[in-house]
């Protein structure tokens, strides 16, 4: 049988998946599509314009060099207009990430559709002309790729039908980027709308990540080139039982080491709505958690809401906030790199800190 990759191949991958996530780095994913930052703008009063969305993320993309972001944020992932566009000053904002030593990554998939006959559950879109579109990527730059699956808890959801679909299309996305060099982030969400228990959270995610690994092993992708973006298992946002930094640390840890395979890379956690203050408190304690078993992998963050809900708060659409909004991004990245040394004191307040940052049935 014909190997998948040359070993050249393989070794560009794993080195560009162990830059993402060594030393306690982390991703900012800024690849909001173009409906998505619009509602994040709209909360701040911004018009969703090219010129504006591009005045954000420039504002993100140039933090001072003695800001250190490259120290906390080891890559980041753009929508595909901002893969191409330039900063008002005209330098390629791709350029503008590697001046920090940060690798640019590209959200690939298209959105969820709706799979006919279930109850209101997805699959994602955008197989067709992937490898094509990776290949233009990957020339403008780009070092790794995302795609978002999105799964349901319900009393009779998620069904075998949409796990199942949803497996094997971040197995064959994740199989194709490989191919054309890109380190494929599987993101198999979880989402946290309902009523749901901490137990049963775990009992879903564990299921659905063994059947993500279960099609990626019939795909053959190359896990030691790739990482994995997964929710951490927490009790619905509706549930009256709330957990504790450590609660949530355990059921996360215990269901990754039942499902994931030690040759990932990395774990690099959605936000999926919790406060930024959350998020960095259960990463910590995800990565204080000792007991039992081991944790192969870095435990990470690609945080969306969790990395820039203070940053948005400070910058207004607003020239002269833009340095106060930068202050914002360094912080909540140290916060989180230190959370991923297990190390964060809890002492980085932000303008947004303990605030929901939860969307009902989010898309992105
Ligand atoms: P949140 O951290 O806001 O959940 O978004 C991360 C992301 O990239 C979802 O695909």
């Amino acid at each position: 049988m014909a190997p998948a990759l040359t070993p050249a191949q393989k070794k560009e991958l794993r080195q560009i998946a162990q830059s993402i996530v060594e030393n306690g780095k982390g991703v900012l994913a800024a690849d909001e599509s173009t409906g998505t930052i619009g509602k994040r703008l709209s909360s701040i009063g911004v018009e969703n314009n090219e010129d504006n969305r591009r005045d954000y993320r420039e504002l993100l993309f140039t933090l001072s060099k003695d800001s250190n972001i490259g120290s906390s944020l080891g890559g980041c992932i753009l929508f595909e207009e901002t893969l191409f566009q330039s900063a008002s000053d005209g330098t390629p904002m791709v350029k503008l990430l590697q001046d920090h030593g940060i690798v640019p990554g590209i959200k690939v998939d298209k959105g969820v559709q709706p799979l006919p006959g279930t109850n209101g559950e997805t699959v994602t879109q955008g197989i067709d002309g992937l490898q094509d579109r990776c290949k233009k990527y990957k020339a403008a730059g780009a070092q790794f790729a995302k795609w978002r699956a999105v799964i349901k808890i319900g009393d009779d959801i998620p069904s075998e039908l949409s796990i199942q679909e949803n497996a094997v299309t971040l197995a064959r996305y994740a199989t194709i980027c490989q191919q054309e060099g890109l380190v494929p982030i599987v993101e198999p969400e979880v989402l946290c709308d309902g009523t749901h228990t901490l137990a049963r959270c775990q009992e879903v995610t564990e299921k659905v990540l063994a059947a993500v690994y279960k099609a990626c092993n019939d795909h053959h992708l190359y896990l030691e080139g790739s990482l994995l973006k997964p929710n951490m298992v927490t009790p619905g946002m509706q549930c009256p039982d709330q957990a504790t930094p450590e609660q949530v640390a355990e059921a996360t840890v215990v269901t990754l080491q039942r499902t994931v395979p030690a040759a990932v890379v990395g774990i690099t956690f959605l936000s999926g709505g919790q406060s930024e203050e959350n998020a960095t408190l259960n990463l910590n304690a995800i990565n204080q958690y000792q007991d039992p078993g081991r944790k192969p992998w870095k435990l990470s963050f690609s945080y969306g809401r969790a990395l820039q809900a203070s940053v948005l708060k400070a910058w207004q659409g607003k020239k002269e906030n833009v340095a106060a909004a930068q202050k914002e991004l360094q912080k909540r990245a140290y916060a989180n790199h230190m959370a991923c040394l297990g190390q964060y004191g809890g002492d980085v307040t932000g303008a947004s800190g303990k605030e929901s940052l939860f969307v009902a049935n989010h898309t992105y």
